[in-house]
């Protein structure tokens, strides 16, 4: 069997959208599968449209979703063989013999400066592997402009030989094309060579069952990044659609997607996107990720906040993590949640002082601070911080709570956050003893 080599071919127009995104995902899970070369191919022949930031903006999104194509260097630094990713624009001379050999054989004509292809009026049938047998009628096709008066190669034409140069043997991209591909069947016939397979891969809906957009809601792919989105989570999400491991699971391994992926069992009708799904999913790979995998992405949305931590004991930072961690499920929620690890002179939230820091929670947490301050600093523990305020609390015969709450609004300035013990523990006992006399300070100026 002949070995697969497939592409992803962008135009590099701008935002990243999750339909490229899935549109690479695909081809990436079949080359993955197949054992396959899965090639980057960027189409950027329009000059007009396309600028070198948006083809940086495609490297970056194929390297956070953990892409990682065949040829050519990688946004990594690694680099695979000497050729690739592909360039459309450096590719002008390749695709000028094409248009000269329609020429010559008489299959093009000239027409006001520009090139025109003969297409073929009798009708074309696209065997596509996920859409079935699809048939055009081509009596009124008008000849297919081949180049323009500027001497540019259409995309039809550079989309084909490229595919045919690069020895592509399945093109998997989205539905939006299929009416395109008759036209490529006739070029490609007229080169004399064989088609390719064709996999077209279903829209992505909005909700409402529109098309989606780049201006909807969940459109870009760097604004999951920005959101703290787990790269891992958004790619699972992809997987799902338009594919299924037919067993209602929706966390799966990529390994175990790769294992399965078949273009076969891509569905055939549209798929709806939604958000509250891989928002859902996100938490899960949030909950199973370790520290040391979400330790990059949360430093980087912190310092994005505001909130620099490169001067930051590494063990601190982790251990405020892993305590924040099981209370959130995006990192876009870490700035609000994490902030007072890294400063002294946060606000306390008034709404909660006002219920708090009344007479009574005063005392309290005069009569805690007096009890932590007698407990050795090494045994500054939740466990044993725990037994602290147990013991406080039915020596003055009130609820834990009644110490829980002042303490909580003293070390943080919020009303909530995570395990409070845990959170005593992480931060020390100097730390909570300076922070518990700022409060009292604060409270009674
Ligand atoms: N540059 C085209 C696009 O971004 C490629 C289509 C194809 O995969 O053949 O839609």
């Amino acid at each position: 069997m002949e070995s697969v080599r497939v592409r992803f071919a962008p135009s590099p127009t701008g935002m990243f959208h999750i339909g490229s995104a899935r549109t690479a995902l695909f081809n990436w899970l079949y080359a993955r599968h197949t054992g396959g070369a899965f090639i980057l191919r960027i189409e950027d022949t329009d000059a007009a449209r396309n600028k070198p930031e948006y083809v940086e903006v495609i490297f970056q999104a194929l390297q956070w979703l953990g892409l990682n194509w065949d040829e050519g260097p990688q946004p990594d630094g690694t680099v695979k063989g000497d050729k690739g990713p592909y360039f459309q624009s450096q590719r002008a001379s390749i695709y000028k013999s094409y248009v000269d050999r329609l020429l010559a054989e008489g299959k093009a004509y000239e027409s006001d400066g520009a090139i025109k292809f003969h297409t073929p009026k009798t009708p074309a049938i696209v065997h596509d592997l996920i859409c079935g047998d699809i048939q055009f009628d081509r009596t009124n096709e008008p000849d297919l402009v081949i180049q323009r008066k500027d001497g540019s190669p259409v995309f039809h034409l550079v989309n084909v030989v490229d595919d045919l140069e690069m020895g592509i043997t399945h093109v998997i991209r989205g539905e939006d094309h299929l009416s395109n591909t008759q036209k490529h069947l006739a070029l490609i016939e007229a080169f004399g060579a064989k088609p390719p397979h064709y996999a077209h891969i279903p829209l992505i809906l909005n909700p409402n069952g529109s098309k989606m957009s780049k201006r909807d809601e969940g459109a870009s792919i760097a604004d999951y990044r920005n959101q703290g989105y787990l790269p891992e989570a958004v790619r699972n999400y992809l997987c799902l659609l338009g594919w299924s491991p037919k067993d209602n699971r929706e966390v799966i391994a990529i390994d175990e997607v790769v294992a399965k992926f078949d273009l076969p069992q891509v569905n055939r009708s549209n798929a709806h996107f939604d958000l509250n799904k891989l928002f859902w999913i996100n938490g899960e790979y949030f909950r199973a990720a370790t520290i040391e995998a979400l330790e990059p992405m949360a430093r980087e949305i912190l310092e994005r906040n505001g909130i620099p931590t490169d001067g930051c004991d590494p063990a601190y930072f982790r251990a405020a993590l892993a305590i924040v961690k099981e209370k959130i499920k995006l990192g876009r929620e870490l700035p609000e949640w994490m902030s007072y690890f890294f400063r002294d002179d946060f606000d306390f939230e008034p709404t909660a002082v006002k219920k708090v820091f009344t007479p009574e929670g005063l005392a309290n947490l005069a009569r805690l601070r007096q009890r932590l301050a007698q407990i050795d600093a090494a045994k500054f523990s939740a466990t044993d911080l725990e037994n602290e305020f147990k013991a406080l609390a039915a020596a003055t015969g009130q609820k834990v709570g009644a110490f829980i709450h002042p303490a909580r609004l003293a070390v943080s300035g919020r009303s909530v956050g995570p395990s409070l013990y845990h959170l005593l523990e992480v931060l020390g006992k100097d730390r909570v003893l300076a922070r518990m006399d700022r409060a009292e300070k604060q409270a009674g100026s």
